[in-house]
């Protein structure tokens, strides 16, 4: 399979080209189609399986999508992660992923590195991703800086498991309150502990779980 077969944007083509990927990772082949299909994954992966580009190429492909049929700049898809090196890990491969199409699919990583009000201006342009800690993002959500209600499309929490271990597991559940009702989702998790089983129920429907 390549990644020619999987009706991708040729931006994103170009883009995967120039990074000299010449064949999609096993998780990239099995949740990509998935994914663009609408359905909600979970999926057991660890760091160097290509898991952030199987979620990415997804939610850039749906972004564009919607571009469209709509004009309207609002946040699309939300990626959790546990720490702010892996914030700005994944930014960093939906930038290059987006290399081709910059001008239409932005992306602003809110790890917690800087203040809340350095980084309001971020939010306020309503970047099409945004990629935070739970407890950064809740803490936008509360300070009145970013409301995601009437607009995501898409959620991810990656390193689920650690989500849970590093204590974000009250501001997650807290934060999820504050999503619209129906939105679809990912996990991620390189371990499918009861933490990350019970995040499941909250969080995915009717799922596909893809053990890799
Ligand atoms: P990840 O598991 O997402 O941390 O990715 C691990 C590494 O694999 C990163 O350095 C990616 O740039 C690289 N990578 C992801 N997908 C591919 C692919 N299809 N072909 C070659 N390298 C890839």
């Amino acid at each position: 399979h390549n990644f020619h077969e999987m009706e991708l944007d040729d931006r994103i083509l170009k883009a995967i080209a120039k990074l000299g990927w010449e064949a999609p990772t096993l998780i990239q082949e099995k949740a990509i189609p998935l994914l663009l299909e609408g359905k909600d994954v979970l999926v057991r992966a660890r760091t160097g399986s290509g898991k952030t580009a199987a979620f990415a190429i997804p939610a850039i492909q749906r972004i564009l999508n919607l571009k469209q049929t709509s004009t309207q700049q609002d946040i699309k898809a939300l990626i959790l992660a546990p720490s702010k090196e892996l914030c700005n890990q994944i930014c960093k491969v939906v930038k290059d992923l987006t290399i081709k199409c910059s001008r239409e699919v932005k992306c602003v990583d809110i790890a917690p590195q800087e203040d809340l009000n350095v980084q309001r201006p971020l939010l306020v342009e309503k970047p099409d991703i945004i990629v935070a800690t739970p407890s950064r993002c809740l803490q936008h959500i509360l300070a009145g800086n970013l409301n995601l209600k009437n607009s995501l499309e898409l959620l991810v929490i990656d390193e689920a498991d650690l989500v849970f271990s590093f204590g974000y597991e009250a501001e997650t559940k807290q934060l999820l309150e504050h999503l619209p009702n129906i939105y679809q989702a990912i996990l991620a998790s390189a371990t499918l502990s009861e933490d990350v089983k019970s995040l499941k129920k909250i969080v995915l429907h009717n799922p596909v779980t893809l053990k890799l």
